[in-house]
């Protein structure tokens, strides 16, 4: 009975602590349209409550619109995988006729060596690609192949298809590559495998689902990744950019990665684990915002409460699991997979303790009790990231209803949206009760997927057509 009074008293502990009731969500959402104010400003303003966002330009001031014509090519690269994709356009009716696409994993080895090495092992896969493409897919005679790039990390972008990297991330470590122009570098790497193509755009995976969203949907206006980490990216009106000296765009518009991950504010409800959490990661006091809310971490948060639960209650009997006390063993898969168990017993639950933990036996209670942490991780991950699309729409207007019943889009996709079925429904009705009957209608979060890669060929073919 002890047990229970103290590992109940350790939940309702953490349910206090990460309590995001609407009035703090709002607070949330002030404070991360402050930050994309401040952002805008300069690149290095900082405010009272916690640093501006990055707020990166893109160039990207025209999105798809659904016109575009021809076959286009991208090729994603964010982490240890990439993907070459091909995309053949009919324009307004007739719209994609047929996509493919290819993974390549990148072996280990090539993500610390030199970057003509890294560079040349994947355009030798893109000539690889292009080489056994079919009679479906077709170029019109004497044009060259274009390529969409997104590249996933922190780039200095300098035009639409030229940025250089800032730092490597995710497990990379060429530092010869860090300060260099990431599109000469590969544009270099095609040309010594004979392949006639060329970089037409460089972007990220935010901008990608963005260009995605906005080709089947005209009225979306930002888009959010909830996946391994978290960002989001919008389109603004160049007017409200002040830190943009170059010239006005026709659209008026630019696209910003806003680098959201890095929010933080003095109203984020952080708890003991969080804060233990952020000074054992590699980027303490980074990211503070993405430790909240993203597939990374929210896990790891899960087992960091379940150790205490175990340390002071023994709610896992008398001896701690060695395995609770292995850092990340608990991953946001395993965590949403016992979070959604439905049977009555809640046994998914006990498989998973004893699988990934170790715990040999466990009772209905303890099995509860696991899913109560879950559920208060996961519920505060979502509202927060409700609050973050909140303070976007904030930010252009669009949380007050509009006199021409404006529709606004959020396109999201990761594996945490996708497959977290919880925390989806959990941030949208969030987001709901933060607009208000009156708004929230107007308002719809849409699932766009793979628009990582498909959105650099989307965009690669509207610029084509531009020119
Ligand atoms: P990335 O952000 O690296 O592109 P994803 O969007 O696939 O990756 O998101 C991966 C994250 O989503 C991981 O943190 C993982 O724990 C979580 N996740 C949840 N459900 C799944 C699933 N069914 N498959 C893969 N990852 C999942």
């Amino acid at each position: 009975a002890k047990r229970w009074a103290c590992a109940g008293a350790v939940l309702r502990d953490l349910e206090e602590r990460c309590a995001a009731p609407a009035g703090r969500l709002r607070q949330v959402a002030d404070a991360m349209a402050a930050a994309m104010r401040a952002g805008l400003a300069s690149d290095d303003y900082e405010i009272g409550n916690g640093s501006a966002l990055k707020m990166l330009l893109t160039y990207v001031d025209s999105l798809p619109s659904g016109d575009e014509k021809g076959l286009f090519y991208a090729l994603d690269l964010g982490g240890t995988n990439f993907r070459v994709l091909r995309i053949q356009l009919g324009g307004k009716e007739r719209r994609i006729i047929k996509q493919q696409s290819e993974g390549v994993s990148i072996p280990q080895a090539l993500m610390s060596r030199g970057s003509n090495e890294l560079f040349d092992f994947i355009a030798s896969a893109l000539a690889k690609f292009v080489n056994s493409e079919d009679e479906d897919f077709h170029l019109p005679e004497g044009m060259q192949r274009q390529l969409g790039f997104t590249f996933s990390f922190p780039v200095k972008q300098t035009s639409v298809a030229s940025g250089t990297l800032i730092k490597w991330t995710k497990g990379f470590a060429i530092d010869e590559m860090v300060g260099k122009d990431v599109v000469a570098e590969l544009n270099k790497a095609i040309k010594r495998q004979g392949l006639d193509m060329k970089i037409t755009m460089l972007i990220n995976d935010t901008v990608g689902t963005l260009s995605a969203g906005r080709y089947v949907d005209h009225d979306v206006t930002a888009a959010v990744i909830l996946g391994t980490g978290t960002n989001a990216a919008y389109i603004e009106h160049v007017s409200a950019i002040p830190k943009w000296h170059g010239p006005l765009p026709k659209s008026g518009d630019m696209v910003i990665n806003m680098e959201w991950g890095n929010f933080k504010s003095s109203h984020l409800p952080l708890t003991e684990f969080d804060v233990a959490l952020d000074a054992e990661s590699l980027n303490p006091g980074e990211q503070i915002y993405e430790k909240l809310i993203s597939g990374m971490y929210m896990g790891e948060i899960v087992r960091r409460v379940l150790l205490k639960m175990a340390d002071d209650a023994a709610l896992f009997a008398d001896n701690v699991p060695k395995n609770l006390e292995i850092p990340r063993i608990l991953s946001t898969l395993h965590m949403l997979m016992m979070h959604q168990d439905a049977t009555p017993d809640l046994n998914i639950v006990g498989v998973k303790l004893k699988e990934i933990l170790g715990i040999e036996s466990t009772c209905y209670k303890t099995r509860k009790m696991v899913v109560d942490v879950c559920e208060v991780v996961a519920s505060r991950a979502a509202r927060l990231a409700a609050a973050g699309v909140y303070g976007i729409l904030k930010k252009l207007g669009r949380d007050i209803a509009s006199p021409n019943e404006q529709k606004t889009v959020i396109a999201v996709d990761g594996g945490v949206y996708k497959y977290y079925t919880f925390f989806a429904q959990c941030m949208e009705s969030t987001l709901k009760d933060l607009l208000g009957e009156g708004v929230a209608s107007s308002v719809v979060i849409k699932l766009v997927e793979d628009g990582s890669g498909t959105g650099a060929a989307l965009l690669a073919a509207s610029y084509s057509q531009c020119l």
